[in-house]
């Protein structure tokens, strides 16, 4: 992720060439620069794309299903989801059963 840092460097509207920089806001690290001269931030279009679709989704209500697949049990999750969070198919999560009827799902993004 450090080497993909450098392509984040642009000429800021100030005329300065910004520095790469991690920005962290509501969980997610947001690859981008800032200008070292009027602190202006330039976020990456890949990045701010997921955290634009994470906000639309924060906090609903969604609909999941669960269905059967060999011996195992598959639970269905909206690609709302899946794309707002960036999931790839074969990713591990982590389950913990808080209620008789909540499960927390945990992605380790680790
Ligand atoms: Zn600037």
């Amino acid at each position: 992720m450090k080497n993909d840092l450098k392509k984040e460097i642009i000429k800021c509207v100030c005329g300065k060439w910004t520095k790469p920089k991690i920005f962290h806001i509501e969980g997610f690290d947001i690859r981008g620069s800032e200008c070292p001269k009027c602190g202006e931030a330039y976020l990456n279009g890949e990045d701010s794309f997921k955290l634009s679709e994470f906000r639309k989704i924060k906090n609903a209500i969604l609909e999941g299903k669960i269905s059967k697949s060999g011996n195992s049990y598959v639970v269905r999750l909206p690609i709302n989801v899946i794309r707002a969070l960036g999931l790839k198919k074969g990713e591990s999560v982590k389950l913990k059963v808080k209620a008789p009827h909540e499960i927390i799902i945990n992605v380790d993004k680790a």
